[in-house]
Parts: C-alpha cells; sequence; structure tokens
C-alpha cells in the first residue's frame, strides 16, 4: 500500500493500459480520478468497485475547457493531486503518402497536446504541495520509429522530449517526471496485429500485458521513486 493518502490522476483510465493502472493505484491504496473519451459503461462500472476512492470524467484530452474542469472538481472533491498519468492515445496508421492532415493532426494532438494541456493543468496544485510525479505513457516506436506510424511515432517522441524538458524545468519543485515506453502490450490497441512475426523480436516471445506497465507507473508515482526523474523506462519484453 505504498500510495495511501496520494490522489492520482489518470487519462484514459476505462481499457488497456489506462483501466490496469487505476487498478493498480487503487490496490495501493489511492483516490483516483480517470478519464474517457466515450465508454460511459466501462467508466460507470469502474466506479463501482470503490465510489468513494474513484471519479470518472468523460473528457476528451484534447479539450482544453474539459482539462481544467477535470482537474477543478479532482481539487474540489479530494484537496490535492499528486500524481498524473498521461495515458490516454490512439493509433491512425498509414503510410506517410496517404496520411491525411487530419490523421495527423488527431494523433498529435491526443497522445502530445494532451499531456501538455494536463501536465500544465496539475502544476499549479503540483507546485503548492512542492510535490508531485507527473508518468508520460510514450512508446518504444517514439525511440526507435516504424513505418505507417510516422504520425504516432513523432508524437510519442515530442513526449519524450517534453517529459525530459518539464523534469528539468521543475525538478527543483520537487515535482519528478518520467516516462513509461511499453512495447506490444494486450490491449485493443494491438488486437489486430498480423500474423507471429513480431514474437521473433521480443526477448521474452510475447507480448505483454498491462498489468506489468502499471507495475511501473505505480512505483514511478510512489516515494520509492524518489531520486527518478527525466527518464525514459522500457517495458517491453526486451524488445529494443
Ligand atoms: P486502448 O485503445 O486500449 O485504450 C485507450 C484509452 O484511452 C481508453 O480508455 C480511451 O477511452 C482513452 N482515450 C483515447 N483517446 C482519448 C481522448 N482523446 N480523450 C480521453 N481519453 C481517450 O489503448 P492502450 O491501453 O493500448 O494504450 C494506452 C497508452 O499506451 C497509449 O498512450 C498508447 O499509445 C500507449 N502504448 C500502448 C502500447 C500497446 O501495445 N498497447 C504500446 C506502447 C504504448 P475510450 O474507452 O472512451 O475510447
Amino acid at each position: 500500500m505504498r500510495l495511501v493518502g496520494k490522489v492520482i490522476l489518470v487519462t484514459g483510465g476505462t481499457r488497456g493500459i489506462g483501466r490496469a493502472i487505476v487498478e493498480k493505484l487503487l490496490s495501493e491504496g489511492a483516490r483516483v480520478a480517470f478519464t474517457y473519451r466515450g465508454s460511459v459503461e466501462l467508466a460507470n462500472a469502474l466506479v463501482q468497485k470503490a465510489p468513494d476512492r474513484l471519479l470518472a470524467f468523460q473528457a476528451d484530452v484534447t479539450d482544453v475547457s474539459r482539462t481544467d474542469f477535470v482537474v477543478a472538481e479532482t481539487l474540489k472533491t479530494w484537496q490535492r493531486i499528486d500524481g498524473l498519468v498521461n495515458n490516454a492515445g490512439i493509433t491512425q496508421d498509414t503510410l506517410l503518402l496517404r496520411m491525411t492532415e487530419a490523421q495527423w493532426d488527431a494523433v498529435i494532438n491526443t497522445n502530445l497536446k494532451g499531456p501538455f494541456l494536463y501536465s500544465k493543468a496539475v502544476l499549479k496544485p503540483m507546485l503548492a504541495q512542492r510535490r508531485g510525479s507527473i508518468v508520460n505513457i510514450t512508446s518504444i516506436v517514439g525511440i526507435q520509429g516504424n513505418p505507417g506510424q510516422a504520425n504516432y511515432a513523432a508524437a510519442k517522441a515530442g513526449l519524450i522530449a517534453f517529459t525530459k524538458s518539464l523534469a528539468k524545468e521543475i525538478g527543483s519543485r520537487n515535482i519528478r517526471v518520467n516516462a513509461v515506453a511499453p512495447g506490444f502490450i494486450r490491449t485493443d490497441m494491438t488486437a489486430d496485429l498480423p500474423g507471429e512475426d513480431w514474437k521473433k523480436s521480443i526477448a521474452l516471445a510475447r507480448l505483454g500485458e498491462p498489468e506489468e506497465v502499471a507495475a511501473l507507473c505505480a512505483f514511478l508515482l510512489s516515494d520509492e521513486a524518489s531520486y527518478i526523474t527525466g527518464q525514459v523506462l522500457v517495458v517491453d519484453g526486451g524488445m529494443i
């Protein structure tokens, strides 16, 4: 129970990695506010697991008015925000020659602008508390690139640079900022992986589970990680 007393905000908490993070933080004693885009029923069902320690908000991460509302409501309910996980993310994969401006904008706005908006919004309460931990979910694709994912790779690489810059900007205020870079994790996002060829590039020869990413996030949000900031931690079963 490393997170008792902490309030943590998770974007995209209804499915996949985000949902596993919400459940892990809950099991470590935290109070958790989470957002989602469309899955109202999943959100309501999740809140029922611990109604006194969970808050759900339907809020697109690209909508700044919703960001401010989510942060204000979380503060109104629990008076503090100790952690933020910028997890919400999408893919719109295609080769660059076929990529539309709308596909570029959607992925950059959700995966890079979203973390900017949420990080900025939680800074005020974190600065006032003189403590905080921000975890940005990037991807190994942001480190090594991937054909057909120029928009996604650019957003995730941008998120790594954002992480390192912000860590240097606010480290003296005792606010830590780290990035977690998963490889192939079993979620809706990877449900359509063709064939079994991907296995050859993974030392552990299997997909990762969302819980294996969530475990690292919980550590980074806890005081056990008090001297770790500006890092990119890879969870990919030995792929890169
Ligand atoms: P999923 O598609 O399984 O889940 C995405 C979650 O984010 C859902 O809860 C969804 O809400 C929410 N979401 C999506 N867009 C928005 C938005 N605009 N505003 C608010 N919430 C939104 O994704 P994963 O769990 O697979 O991925 C989570 C993160 O991990 C992403 O950032 C992804 O890039 C990253 N990642 C994933 C990998 C993988 O192999 N799965 C590998 C590397 C990185 P709703 O249910 O309402 O749509």
